[in-house]
């Protein structure tokens, strides 16, 4: 998977590569095989949640340009799957999970593949963590209609964010850089992710019956 839908394509980013090749797939996505787990695509989390597709949490994370000093907020842990890949090449991730089985059961998954060097806390991530404030590097991985105003706020100087703003069913990957006071911002690409739930994304989650 890393050399044919990484590497073959256009991710460059050496840590991220092999953070990828260390970390196993299948642990994350309950029911899915070896073959499953090994496309480039995403898996079902349970609780009507996904496993990311591997070649956008590689692309998002090349795009923060992460190294081994960086602080990460990441919103939306759901499986942990990111987490995991950022903890691996990062100094420290904290992760906002609103679902607590989900927040849990990331958070055995990395203590059983002995990662240490990340906190998962359960609730709204639109509001941020400000208590670890400021962060080098925010990646969020639920579709919101624009970027929450705290995370924008918890960057520090230097800080990169990334997240998927527009549409509940399309979006588009936006980076932000904060340089002193300004906001550098462009847009990455398109793509797909569940919605941010709460009031700064959309309501309540349809009940799936
Ligand atoms: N990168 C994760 C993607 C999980 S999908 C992985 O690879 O497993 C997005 C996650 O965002 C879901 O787990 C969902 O429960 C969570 N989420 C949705 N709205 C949220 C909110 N307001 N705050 C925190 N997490 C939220």
């Amino acid at each position: 998977m890393v050399e044919r839908d990484l590497a073959g394509r256009d991710i460059g980013d050496r840590a991220v590569l092999e953070a990828f090749r260390h970390v196993p797939r299948e642990l994350f996505a309950p029911g899915a095989g070896p073959e499953e787990a090994y496309g480039d695509h995403p898996l079902p989390a349970g609780f009507g949640q996904t496993v990311s597709q591997p070649y956008i949490i590689a692309f998002m994370m090349q795009a923060l340009s992460l190294s081994s000093g960086d602080r990460v907020l990441e919103i939306g842990t759901g499986s942990g799957y990111q987490t995991i890949l950022i903890a691996r090449v990062a100094d420290f991730v904290y992760g906002v999970e609103r679902l607590a089985p989900l927040a849990r059961m990331a958070r055995e998954r990395l203590k059983n593949l002995g990662v240490e060097n990340f906190r998962v806390r359960v609730g709204d991530g639109a509001g941020g963590w400000p208590e670890n404030a400021p962060y080098d590097a925010v990646i969020v991985s639920a579709a919101c209609p624009a970027v929450p105003a705290p995370l924008l706020e918890q960057l520090a100087p230097g800080g990169r964010l990334v997240a998927p703003v527009g549409g509940r069913w399309e979006q588009e990957l936006v980076f932000y850089r904060k340089t002193g006071r300004r906001l550098e911002r462009k847009f990455l690409v398109g793509c797909r992710f569940v919605p941010l739930i709460g009031p700064a994304g959309w309501g309540e989650e349809e009940k799936t019956t």
